[in-house]
C-alpha cells in the first residue's frame, strides 16, 4: 500500500492533480489535497503521473503520509 499525500509547504494551489484525477485529488483553500479516504493509493498510475508532474513537486508518494 503507498501512501499519497500533498506537502502544503511545496503546494501553490495550480489545480493540476485535481484535473487529472479528480477522484483522488481536489482543491481546498487554495491547496491541493487528497480526497478522504483515497489516501492510499499511491501505487495507481494516474496517481505516480500526477505526482511526476506537479509543478512543484508536491505530491509525496510513500508508505508513511507526509
Ligand atoms: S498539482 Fe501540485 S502544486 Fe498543483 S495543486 Fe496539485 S499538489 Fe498543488
Amino acid at each position: 500500500m503507498t501512501k499519497v499525500s500533498v506537502d502544503p509547504e511545496l503546494c501553490y494551489g495550480s489545480g493540476e492533480c485535481m484535473y487529472r484525477v479528480p477522484s483522488v485529488f481536489t482543491v481546498a483553500d487554495g491547496f491541493g489535497s487528497v480526497i478522504a479516504g483515497r489516501e492510499d493509493s499511491g501505487s495507481e498510475p494516474e496517481v505516480r503521473e500526477a505526482a511526476e508532474l506537479c509543478p512543484s513537486q508536491a505530491i509525496v508518494l510513500g508508505s508513511q503520509p507526509a
